[in-house]
């Protein structure tokens, strides 16, 4: 593969990764660019974990060249690792210690790190600075793993689930964390369950299932214009419900206020979320796959990740 464009971040081309029989990614073509914050999504078992463990230096692949910050990440040295975060979807081990002292520990192992106390407080964690991680509640040692991806200053953050756990404040606050490092050109890739947390962090999206990207773009534009036509809904004088889809809401509204000489009941204009977009984009391929609707996990273990 030639070398990536200096805009480029993270570059992939014809990924596979095959487990045993299974090609759990299976020909993946993306780009991500510097300073964007790009949302992964897919149903459990897409294949989103080990692409991005395959990004992160953590697992080998089968085929396809990757690029993460210019290099390939099965060959990442210490500097590569230093200038990329990785929230990882488990607790750490942290053990006895406190926040404060974990986090200057981890601190520690970079050229470059964030000022701990700042860190603490960005997670929403002063309170918590010198207690231990094992005392804290599940959200708390989430915003603690949270801290120690971003510790580093890394270039590259990897979040992955990141707010599995927090209550909607804590995600709230967790939001405007993520768009804070954006601002200072942080590149993020992000996968979650929560659609809204994509649609609003995210610049762009790409949406894979059965190891396949089944499309990617802005993440106004994903899925198409067709997906995101708004539908009306309204009940007609004989009490009848009706919807239609159409571009220009406002003027089929006036027509059936016009045509009823009153309000209509049960008037609603519904404009498809990104959650509408995406759950049509799968369904397609969930109903013909059923390996992409099941249990992400139920046979993760046939191959051990590479350390
Ligand atoms: P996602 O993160 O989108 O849920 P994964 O990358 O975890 O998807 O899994 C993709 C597919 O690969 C699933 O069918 C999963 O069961 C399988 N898989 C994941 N890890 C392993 C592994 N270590 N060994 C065997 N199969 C695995």
């Amino acid at each position: 593969m030639d070398s990536s464009p200096p805009d480029v971040a993270v570059r992939i081309r014809g990924l596979r990764k095959v487990y045993g029989g299974l090609a759990a990614v299976d020909g993946l073509d993306l780009d991500i660019h510097h300073g964007e914050t790009f949302a992964l999504l897919g149903p459990n078992g897409a294949g989103k974990s080990t692409t991005v463990e395959i990004l992160e230096g953590y697992r080998s692949r089968t085929a396809g060249d990757v690029e993460v910050l210019g290099v390939d990440p099965a060959h990442g040295g210490r500097d590569w690792k230093s200038r990329i975060g990785i929230v990882l979807q488990t607790g750490g081990e942290t053990g006895l210690l406190t926040v404060r002292e974990v986090l200057r520990h981890f601190a520690g192992l970079y050229p470059r790190p964030r000022d701990v106390d700042e860190v603490i407080e960005a997670v929403g964690l002063g309170a918590k600075a010198n207690t231990r991680v094992v005392k804290l509640s599940g959200g708390q040692q989430r915003r603690v793993d949270v801290a120690l991806g971003i510790v580093g200053r890394p270039e590259l953050l990897f979040l992955d689930e990141p707010t599995t756990g927090f209550d909607p404040e804590a995600r709230r606050q967790f939001w405007e964390l993520i768009r804070s490092l954006k601002s200072e050109g942080t590149t993020i890739l992000l996968t979650t369950h929560y659609l809204d947390e994509a649609a609003q962090l995210a610049d762009r999206a790409g949406v894979i299932a059965g190891g396949r990207l089944l499309d990617v773009g802005g993440i106004d534009e994903i899925g198409g214009a067709d997906a995101r036509v708004p539908l009306v809904r309204w009940t007609d004088a004989a009490g009848e419900p009706h919807e239609e889809r159409t571009h220009e809401p406002g003027r089929l509204v006036a027509s059936v206020v016009d045509a009823l000489g009153r309000e209509p009941e049960g008037l609603e204009i519904i404009r498809p979320t990104l959650e509408d977009v995406y759950l049509g984009l799968v369904r397609t391929v969930t109903d013909l796959d059923p390996r992409s609707a099941s249990a992400a996990g139920a046979d993760a273990d046939a191959e051990e990740a590479v350390a």
